[in-house]
Order: C-alpha cells, then sequence, then structure tokens
C-alpha cells in the first residue's frame, strides 16, 4: 500500500498528456477522459472502495480514475485495450505519485479479460470493478465481469445516464428490459449520482450515471437455493430474458412459445411458475425469471441452449 501523496489530473495535465500522445479520442472505443477531480472522488466513495480492496478498473485510459483509486490505498489492475494508453499509464501513475508496485495494467480487450489473464500477471483477483465504462460495450463488458469474476462482490461504473437507468429499473417501468433482469440476477442494483458532460475531455452528447450492485452472497439471493446447477440457472434465466423482451408488446405465452415449443407448453410453464400468461415481460422481476426457470429446467434438464 502506497502512502505517498497522489496528485490526480486535472485539465491541464490531460491536455499535456493527449498532445504528447497525438491522441484523437475515438468514439468506437468512448473514449471520454474525465478531467474532474471531484467526479473520480465521488466515484471512489460511491464504491466505498477501501485499502483493502483489489479493484479491477476497465479502460483507465489517462489514469483519472486509476489515481482516485490508489490514493485509498487500494491495488488496482486496469485492463485497457488502447495500446498507446496501455503504454503510457504506468509511467503516468509514477509522475503522479503513485507507487507502481501497487498497480498493474492489462493490455486487452475486456471481453476476453480471464481470471487467467490475472494468475498470469501474478495479480490478486479483484473484490471490486470500478470504472467509467466505455459506452458502446458497457452492458456486455459489466455482465462478462460478474460471470468470469465471482470475488467482485461490489461494482461501481459510470455509463451513459439512459443505461443506468435501464440497469436499475423496477418491473412495470417502461425501461425496464434484459439489462435490468441480467444485472438483478448477481445481486442488488442501484442508482447512484448523476454526472454531467462536462467533466469529460471531449465531452459527450449526453450525460452519465453511476449505477452500483452490490454482489448476492451465496444463499442471499431473494429467491431459494435450488438444487440445480448454477451456471444452467444462469444461462435459463438469460434465454428466457431475452425471448421475453424481444417484443416487448407480445404476452409472455405468445413470446416464451417458441422458447418452450409451443403456446401451450409456454402457458403451462407459466402457471406452474405461479406467472399469468397474459402479463408482459415487463412486469416481471428477476425472482420470477428464475422461478419459471426453474420450471423450464425440471421439465427438461438438459436445459437452455
Ligand atoms: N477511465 C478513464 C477516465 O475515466 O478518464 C477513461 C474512460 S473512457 C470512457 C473508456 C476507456 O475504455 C478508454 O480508455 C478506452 O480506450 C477503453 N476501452 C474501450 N473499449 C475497451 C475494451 N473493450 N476493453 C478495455 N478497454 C476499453
Amino acid at each position: 500500500m502506497s502512502e505517498r501523496k497522489i496528485q490526480l489530473l486535472g485539465p491541464i495535465e490531460i491536455r499535456q498528456l493527449a498532445e504528447e500522445l497525438d491522441l484523437n479520442p475515438t468514439k468506437k472505443l468512448g473514449q471520454n477522459f474525465v478531467h474532474d477531480p471531484n467526479t473520480v472522488r465521488k466515484i471512489v466513495k460511491a464504491a466505498d472502495v477501501t485499502a483493502s480492496d483489489t479493484v479491477v478498473e476497465i479502460g483507465p485510459g489517462l489514469g483519472s480514475l486509476t489515481l482516485a483509486l490508489l490514493e485509498t490505498g487500494a491495488s488496482v489492475t486496469a485492463v485497457e485495450i488502447d495500446p498507446r494508453l496501455a503504454e503510457r499509464l504506468p509511467a503516468t501513475l509514477v509522475e503522479q505519485g503513485a507507487d507502481d508496485a501497487d498497480v498493474a495494467v492489462i493490455l486487452k480487450d475486456a471481453m476476453t479479460v480471464t481470471v487467467q489473464d490475472f494468475v498470469d500477471s501474478g495479480r490478486p483477483l479483484p473484490t471490486a470493478l470500478v470504472a467509467n465504462l466505455p459506452y458502446n460495450v458497457s452492458v456486455p463488458v459489466l455482465l462478462h465481469m460478474l460471470e468470469e469474476f465471482p470475488t467482485i462482490d461490489r461494482v461501481l461504473v459510470m455509463v451513459q445516464l439512459e443505461v443506468a437507468d435501464r440497469l436499475a429499473a423496477v418491473p412495470g417501468s417502461k425501461i425496464y428490459g434484459v439489462p435490468s433482469v441480467k444485472a438483478g440476477f448477481y445481486g442488488s442494483v442501484s442508482r447512484a449520482a448523476t454526472i454531467g458532460k462536462n467533466v469529460f475531455w471531449p465531452a459527450p452528447k449526453i450525460d452519465s450515471g453511476l449505477v452500483r450492485i452490490d454482489r448476492y452472497a451465496d444463499g442471499e439471493q431473494p429467491w431459494a437455493a435450488e438444487l440445480l446447477d448454477r451456471e444452467q440457472l444462469r444461462r435459463e434465466v438469460f434465454a428466457l430474458a431475452d425471448a421475453a423482451f424481444l417484443q416487448r408488446r407480445k404476452t409472455l405465452r405468445a413470446a416464451l412459445s417458441g422458447h418452450f415449443g409451443g403456446g401451450q407448453a409456454a402457458e403451462q410453464a407459466l402457471r406452474d411458475s405461479g406467472i399469468d400468461p397474459t402479463l408482459r415481460g415487463e412486469k416481471l422481476s428477476t425472482e420470477q425469471f428464475v422461478q419459471l426457470a426453474v420450471t423450464s429446467l425440471r421439465n427438461d434438464p438438459r436445459g437452455a441452449q
């Protein structure tokens, strides 16, 4: 753990780094860099990061959030896809007062990062995911990380405002959908602060929102722990959610008829799960999707695709 005084990056340092790297931020990689120390501190605070955490950060970019994470004394492993940024980062962190023993950078697409990458680079497995996620892949990256790293018990991510609201939406609301159900499978999801556009360089067109997920410990889920293979259950819940929301206006009976091999079979499975088949998917909680998945797997233990 570092006891040095860390200097966070402000607009001047961000501009200097961008000039040095001849950086032309790309939309494709969601490259909007935070140049406001208050914002990165707010993210770290909302994540409750402490010195005992081993944090994984996706997309460290120029290092704004990485430095705020290191300021707590936590150790950080950062996963960056852009080689220019990954290469420059360690020097930036040291220049700003961090101890390079507290941090490592893995040059990789976060969608493909695995536990093995951490083992190979001698890094401790993460207890928390804290990131300003690249916007175009934010939900798939988030779900990949939760699935690949069961050691992550806390998530605090900055995403587009609309995505933040979708992730934390409750059943019955217009924006409740696949991301809400899938994130809710892992833990309790809540919205934290809204962040304005002007804390970024370059400024995006829309505001951002913070989302926190506290993973359920085994047995802590709101649904009964069934004697089922967890991965099989997850796949079935995700397949049902995908099918139920593919055409949101359809009743569950109609939307799930393909999944169950006919309308009648879908109706039976829904009734067996205590769910009204004339409802739409948007009314079903994650807990009810789990109940339906359990019924489905009992009827056909080979499970979904
Ligand atoms: N954390 C920095 C900050 O707050 O200023 C940068 C955040 S910026 C929104 C997103 C970062 O994710 C960029 O550095 C970008 O290069 C990186 N990135 C984009 N796609 C990625 C991927 N698939 N895997 C890892 N990093 C990615």
